[in-house]
């Protein structure tokens, strides 16, 4: 029985011709009711939207093109965030944790893993979101570089908002505590304002939208003895400048793009800096060229109570820190789903295409969970398709069918002896997943200039590690990228 009250509203009147009144209507609900009400509108010529209240958690980069893609489609959008402004990684803050390690699950938590001398790892053409172009403004307060300074991708990410109005939609300073899933398929959200209101103030959505990112709780390398061990441990979550680190020897563990921007950081003051990997060819151990002070060993084995740390080699250093670059894991601390959905060895899941957990679909549906990617982008493709399935615009398959497809998934990953923990990671597949995402909505998938650009940036980045964001030859793809802009800018 169809109990959801719906309502049809106006929304502009077209010029009548021949005789054939045609409105603008959005019916708000989509239960029978709503969907019977949606075809007998068509059949008149009306044009309809299926209107749904939606709540997005989180206002970075996923979290506002999501915003705004659910309002093109008509939806009514209520935006959480517990900051105080929109950019979400991208705000960067001195701040750290009051556990470096982030074990502590009562520590104070700071969200940005930004540290000061970040600048973006991939060019700004391929950043930015397909219609909203990246580039350099003519401002002097503005960084004009191809992979300008994290101020400049917050400053982005804050006048995009600006420009579609996005800001209107977010409650700021108001944290999501508890999203639960309520009989008929509603979620009950329940948020909290900072210094106010202990017991939260409760509402009732159709549909929710995870965007709470996931560069923010720390995973850290479990090391035999590190318990006993004397030194500083921390993650680099809770690294910003390298000043602390002065006359030290750091052990850094990590192979990622953060570490190492934070190695070399580190290298201009420490003592020594050894970075332990766990994957390194042996003809790039020992002594790093074009420093006097760095080292590259394999992982570390164990470390001991004296201060030693002993590498896998045998190699050993007598060492005042370690540093934890060792990513991070997906947490959704306010999510109750009756354990439909896990989070197991960072797999989230089960998930068809990374977004829809098949048994809560199209209800509750997740932005932002791959890695490796060109991330503005694939937010932008994935929040498109979620618009337009909660719109009926485009359907998703049975629940039986999604679910096939997540083992199918599974099964690949594991065949190719890919560990769990890299379920979501794509790197070169994201490009077939954005196409498949793309022909969801109807839309053109990424750009061939923006794909050969990733590609070109990666090719450079491992030719020139230490030079990659001032100097390249894919002056080719710029041009084609400008020459794209200007259909968004004249
Ligand atoms: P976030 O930006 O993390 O936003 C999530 C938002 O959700 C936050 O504002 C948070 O406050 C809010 N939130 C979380 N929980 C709640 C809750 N319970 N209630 C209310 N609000 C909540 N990407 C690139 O494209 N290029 C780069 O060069 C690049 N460099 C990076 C360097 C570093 C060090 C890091 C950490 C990331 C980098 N990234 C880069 C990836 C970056 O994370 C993404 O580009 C993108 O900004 C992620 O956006 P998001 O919206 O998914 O998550």
């Amino acid at each position: 029985a169809e109990t959801t009250a719906v309502t049809i509203q106006r929304l502009s009147m077209p010029p009548v011709s021949n005789s054939v009144i045609s409105r603008h209507v959005a019916v708000i609900g989509a239960g029978a009711a709503g969907l019977v009400t949606a075809r007998e509108l068509r059949r008149k010529r009306h044009s309809v939207v299926i209107s749904h209240h939606v709540a997005v958690i989180g206002a970075g980069a996923a979290g506002l093109v999501t915003a705004r893609e659910l309002q093109r489609k008509g939806h009514s959008v209520v935006v959480f965030e517990r900051g105080d402004q929109v950019g979400g990684t991208w705000v960067y803050t001195a701040m750290l944790e009051s556990d470096h390690l982030g074990l502590d699950p009562t520590r104070t938590k700071v969200h940005s893993s930004l540290y000061c001398s970040l600048r973006t790892n991939l060019p700004r053409e391929s950043m930015g979101f397909s219609d909203y172009p990246f580039f350099s403004r003519d401002d002097p307060d503005r960084d004009p570089r191809r992979f300008p300074g994290h101020r400049e991708v917050l400053m982005y990410l804050k006048d995009f908002a600006h420009e579609f109005r996005l800001g209107e939609l977010v409650r700021f300073e108001t944290e999501v505590v508890r999203v639960r899933l309520m009989e008929g398929s509603k979620w009950n959200v329940k948020s909290r304002k900072r210094d106010e209101d202990e017991a939260g103030f409760d509402e009732i959505f159709d549909a929710v939208v995870v965007c709470n990112g996931h560069l923010t709780e720390p995973r850290i390398a479990l090391i035999p003895g590190m318990n006993e061990w004397p030194g500083k441990q921390m993650h680099s979550h809770n690294y910003r400048v390298p000043e602390p680190f002065r006359d030290q020897v750091v052990v850094l563990i990590g192979s990622s793009a953060s570490a190492v921007d934070i190695s070399r950081d580190i290298a201009g003051v420490a003592k020594e800096v050894h970075i332990a990997a766990r994957t390194v060819g042996d003809e790039t151990l020992g002594k790093q060229p074009g420093y006097d002070n760095m080292w590259l060993h394999p992982m570390i084995g164990s470390v001991s109570g004296d201060g030693t740390v002993y590498f896998q080699d045998g190699s050993l250093v007598l060492a005042d820190v370690i540093l934890h670059c060792t990513g991070y894991k997906y947490d959704f601390p306010f999510l109750e789903t009756n354990g439909i959905v896990t989070v197991d060895d960072n797999r989230v899941g089960p998930l068809y295409k990374h977004v829809f957990p098949p048994a809560l679909a199209p209800w509750l549906s997740f932005v932002g969970l791959p890695t490796k990617v060109i991330t503005f982008t694939m937010f932008e493709l994935q929040s498109k398709w979620i618009a337009g399935v909660l719109s009926n615009q485009s359907m998703l398959p049975s629940q039986e069918e999604m679910m096939e497809d997540v083992k199918a998934l599974y099964s690949s990953l594991e065949a190719a002896g890919t560990p769990k923990q890299y379920t979501h990671c794509m790197g070169i597949s994201q490009f077939q997943y954005s196409n498949w995402l793309a022909a969801q909505c109807g839309c053109p998938g990424n750009e061939e200039w923006r794909v050969q650009m990733y590609l070109a940036n990666g090719r450079n980045r491992r030719a020139r590690p230490e030079t990659f964001r001032d100097e390249w030859e894919d002056h080719h793809l710029v041009l084609q990228a400008h020459e794209d802009f200007i259909k968004y800018t004249s």
